[in-house]
């Protein structure tokens, strides 16, 4: 509830908001969301959810913060070098919203974790494994699913309703043939403000669906920060997908 003259005004431009009003922020302060990796993409999408008032966020990521996260990672400074990201980030996200619960676990990704009950998933790893792990799992419990990628210039982002569509996936659009895994930021670099763009769509992305306004199950969404344009692209379930078919 909106029960504090702070929290009126922290939250005012919500509730300014027709269609988000107190009810809507009423929603986001009861939501639970996971957000898996703490880089590039997570700090703004934490940063945002954090702000935006998700009650309950849960944190994921393994790593110790380096000196060469600190171009795109925008969560951290040059003192966290060597701390464990999510406890800078925790440390950082309650600084700024007193309020939240947040729970946070220093390892990869496990079943273990994903088992828990959670509005939405947010995959923010740069790796195919801990992603198709999320995409099984959010399939089979029928929870919201956020997952984006960036590399060089190029980020793009997909984003599934499990609940009102249980046909397409993950699964059905990975191409298990691309080069794609073999690179990574860490071996082919990457422009920071083009994982702040994707991971700000993640962040906008969840509270659409946490309001109910999302529609675009499966749809593919790409950036290409040296020419500045987006391209949007309907994906198709594939016929015998091992996970959602
Ligand atoms: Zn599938």
């Amino acid at each position: 509830m909106i029960n504090s003259h702070e929290q009126f005004m922290r939250y005012s431009r919500h509730l300014l908001m027709d269609d988000i009003g107190e009810s809507g922020q009423q929603k986001l302060t009861e939501a639970r969301v996971l957000v898996v990796g703490l880089g590039g993409l997570g700090c703004p999408v934490v940063l945002y959810l954090a702000a935006a008032g998700i009650g309950q966020l849960t944190l994921c990521d393994a790593d110790i913060v380096e000196l060469s996260n600190l171009q795109r990672q925008i969560l951290y400074k040059e003192t966290d070098c060597g701390e464990l990201k999510v406890n800078c980030a925790k440390r950082e996200l309650l600084a700024l919203n007193p309020d939240l619960q947040i729970s946070s676990y220093a390892a990869e990704v496990s079943a273990e974790l994903l088992v828990n009950s959670y509005d939405v998933v947010v995959d923010c790893t740069d790796n195919l494994a801990p992603r198709q792990l999320i995409n099984q799992h959010c399939c089979q419990q029928k929870t919201a699913f956020v997952s984006a990628s960036a590399l060089g210039w190029e980020g793009q982002l997909v984003a599934f309703d499990f609940a009102h569509n249980p046909s397409l996936c993950l699964n059905c659009i990975i191409d298990k043939n691309s080069p794609e895994p073999l690179l990574n930021c860490s071996n082919s670099g990457v422009v920071g403000p083009v994982l702040g763009a994707m991971g700000s769509l993640q962040a906008t992305t969840v509270i659409r669906m946490l309001l109910g306004f999302f529609q675009q199950h499966g749809e593919l969404q790409r950036y290409d920060g040296k020419s500045g344009r987006w391209l949007n692209l309907r994906a198709e379930a594939k016929p015998g997908c091992d996970v959602c078919s």
